[in-house]
């Protein structure tokens, strides 16, 4: 076997990089290299493997320091038998959903889903015979605002890939079984040319999989998979907003051969609300005020999540003043207390004045006083010291 390479220059980073830039240099390799982008590239896969393995070690605390320590010698027991198995000693695949939902632009509200890893992680040349884990799927659900903060629950229904019943996902009709593909011997490649330039080519007779069904099943056709449609309740925990994520242990794609279903990764959006803005746990607001309850002071009513709340506003409250409620923002999903509610006064301008409002309101400006308006007196005296400079200017 050839020696490996370093798995800081696979990556392309310094040895005492950080764990950020670690899972940086590893999001623009596995973005650029992954089989989804590169379909049929056989280098660009083997590349994609290798920063994987790479980045498997280099982002795992211990398996870096047994890196440093003795090379690849040190990590021998860390995997599998073989080595690295991207199929199978992997475990970064939320980064990885992180990377394709980039790619893919899932990241947008809707409720489509798509798969993640396809077919089982029939991809991965590993274990073809064997039982295989199902694929891992992510559902995009567009929530309330109001089930964000507070919680709920929620009936999902979604198609979900699964195991034909029909063959119980050999993909052969009953009574009959898969055959070994001749032509490939069961390897599912064959090198093609001659001298120097020998080439594995996937085997055009069985496409790969090793095996040729020679009477297919009815119900799937022989491709051994079926879709069925799951419904299950999901409880969304108070405090989640726009990219939240909730995974479901075992309720993703159906696996194949007895192995293991998938997950599910239910990836949150949270419409916007009205009268609230959020921003991580605190709550922003903008509450009109009656005019002469600015002026005057008083009590106004401010909406929190859980009612609405007395506010004293003193006398001469200008526009604009920004309060503060704490600890009546949005609980926060891990526990740890509730954010605050930020509170902008507007005085609202009374309209549609009737005549009596109108002579009452001359007789109050009858009775006003420069006093009565010291922002305005700053303003018209700021205003005034800008004319008289511009007088005194001294031009050629
Ligand atoms: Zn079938
Ligand atoms: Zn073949």
């Amino acid at each position: 076997m050839a020696a490996k390479t370093d798995y800081y220059e696979l990556l392309g980073v310094r040895r005492d990089a950080s764990a950020g830039d670690i899972k940086k240099a590893y999001r623009k390799l596995a973005m650029k290299l992954h089989p989804d982008k590169n379909p049929d590239d056989k280098v660009a896969e083997a590349k994609f493997k290798e920063v994987s393995e790479a980045y498997e070690v280099l982002s795992d605390q211990n398996k870096r320091s047994k890196y440093d320590q003795y090379g690849h010698d040190g990590l021998k027991s860390s995997f599998g038998p073989g080595g690295f198995d991207f199929s199978r000693d992997f475990t970064h695949e939320s980064d990885l959903q992180d990377i394709l939902g980039s790619l893919f632009g899932g990241g947008g509200g809707g409720g489509g889903i798509f798969d993640m890893f396809g077919g089982g992680g029939g991809r991965a040349r590993a274990s073809r015979n064997g039982p295989q884990k199902g694929s891992d799927m992510r559902f995009d659900l567009e929530i309330d605002f109001e089930e964000s903060v507070f919680g709920s629950e929620r009936d999902l229904k979604f198609p979900v890939g699964v195991e034909c019943t029909g063959c119980k996902g050999s993909g052969a009709a009953k009574g009959s079984s898969k055959e070994t593909c001749k032509h490939c011997g069961g390897n599912g490649e064959v090198i093609a040319g001659g001298g120097f330039f020998q080439v594995r080519q996937t085997c055009p007779v069985c496409g790969g999989a090793g095996s040729v069904i020679r009477n297919p099943c009815k119900k799937c056709g022989g491709s051994g998979r079926g879709k069925e449609t799951k419904h299950m309740s999901l409880k969304i925990p108070a405090g989640v907003e726009t990219g939240s994520r909730l995974r479901l242990t075992g309720k993703g794609e159906g696996g194949a051969r007895g192995g293991p279903a998938g997950d599910l990764y239910v990836v949150l959006h949270a419409k916007q609300h009205k009268l609230f803005e959020r921003r991580g746990d605190d709550l922003f607001c903008e509450v009109p005020v009656p005019y002469e309850t600015a002026v005057l002071g008083g009590q106004v009513d401010v909406p929190t999540i859980d009612g609405f709340a007395k506010v004293k506003l003193s006398p001469g409250t200008e526009s604009g003043k920004m309060l503060r409620l704490r600890g009546k923002g949005i609980p926060n999903v891990e526990g740890h207390g509730r954010g605050d509610i930020h509170v902008r006064i507007t005085p609202e301008v009374p309209v549609k004045l009737s005549k009596a409002q109108k002579v009452a309101l001359a007789d109050f400006v009858k009775h006003q006083s420069e006093a009565n308006y010291p922002v305005r007196n700053k303003f018209k005296e700021e205003a005034e010291l800008f004319f008289e400079r511009k007088k005194s200017l001294r031009k050629k």
